[in-house]
């Protein structure tokens, strides 16, 4: 659908990685695509595959006001002449966020629905609601976060591996649905731990499975079992979205360092997850650990950073 340049597997220095005597990669998948980064275009491509062979030109999904998956599906719907419908959960702003301000002038048609209703999306009776105010289209479930979305992250294997000859023992993602994990720990070979780090509290979305389960339904839907996997729960930093000053602090620090800009949702709790873990001594001296770089950078405006 694309070509894109292999975004580079960056070496990172940083204190904390180098007492534990472990090496810290960041795969640079921020730079994927200009407007379509991280792993939205990974768990994105393979609905698209579906919904071209389907004859569908319209497809429709759900998210928050600051969704990066939102985000994306507009940014590639204009892109492939696809028309793109956002049901955002609440009511719509007097002022749309940044996010949805970009979707809107990417054409996608926003339609805001209260928190109850966003709860029972799944349910028939809203399915008719959706076609009786949309009409025709392919649904995407919110955040490709269903094995079709996970499928698409089983080539994240395949980038590693053709980038970091020998391999990793660790590669770590942080998890909203966990369908990027499951992808992931599905086609990692074996010897390798994929790590998830939930960004909500708990681990679980409104009104959805346990996070634990869901990742393990999607694996054997998958029908990989070749790595291992754990979650992380612990450091979700107060829940979604939560931002406090020491996640802030830690997260200017390491930009300052390293000179990669991380997001305030998913990917600086991974990134300080693992530096707690490695100053725990969780991992062996001498393992390499790859921690993918999701994108979600157009969600820094929401938090006052540009
Ligand atoms: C959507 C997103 C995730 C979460 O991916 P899941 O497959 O839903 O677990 C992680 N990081 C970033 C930056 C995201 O935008």
């Amino acid at each position: 659908m694309f070509k894109v340049d292999t975004p580079p597997l960056q070496p990172v220095d940083w204190p904390v990685f180098a007492a534990a005597g472990v090496e810290l990669y960041i795969k640079r998948d921020d730079l994927l695509d200009s407007v379509c980064s991280g792993n939205k275009l990974y768990k994105l491509h393979r609905h698209l595959q579906l919904a071209n062979a389907q004859g569908a030109t319209r497809l429709l999904s759900f998210g928050g006001a600051y969704s990066n998956h939102l985000h994306a599906l507009a940014a590639l719907g204009r892109r492939l002449g696809l028309s793109t419908i956002g049901i955002v959960r609440g009511e719509r702003p007097a002022q749309l966020s940044p996010t949805l301000l970009d979707a809107e002038r990417w054409g996608m048609q926003l339609g805001f629905i209260s928190r109850s209703d966003y709860r029972r999306k799944h349910t028939r009776a809203f399915g008719e609601r959706l076609r009786a105010q949309w009409g025709e289209f392919y649904r995407v479930p919110e955040g490709a976060g269903d094995v079709i979305g996970a499928r698409g992250c089983r080539a994240m294997a395949g980038a590693i591996a053709a980038q970091l000859p020998g391999g990793a023992e660790h590669v770590c993602v942080p998890c909203g649905t966990g369908a990027t994990l499951a992808g992931l720990a599905s086609a990692l070979p074996a010897g390798v731990t994929a790590h998830g780090f939930a960004v909500l509290k708990g681990g679980n979305r409104e009104g959805e499975a346990d996070l634990q389960d869901s990742v393990a339904a999607l694996i054997a839907q998958l029908g990989g079992t070749a790595a291992q996997w754990r979650l992380h729960r612990g450091f979700h930093a107060g829940g979604y979205a939560r931002f406090p000053d020491r996640l802030r602090a830690f997260m200017a620090a390491f930009e300052a360092r390293t000179g990669i800009l991380l997001d305030p949702v998913y990917t600086v709790k991974m990134i300080r997850g693992l530096a707690w873990l490695a100053e725990r001594g969780a991992f062996n001296r001498g393992e390499r650990i790859v921690a993918i770089h999701t994108g979600g950078l157009q969600g820094r405006r929401g938090f006052g950073l540009d």
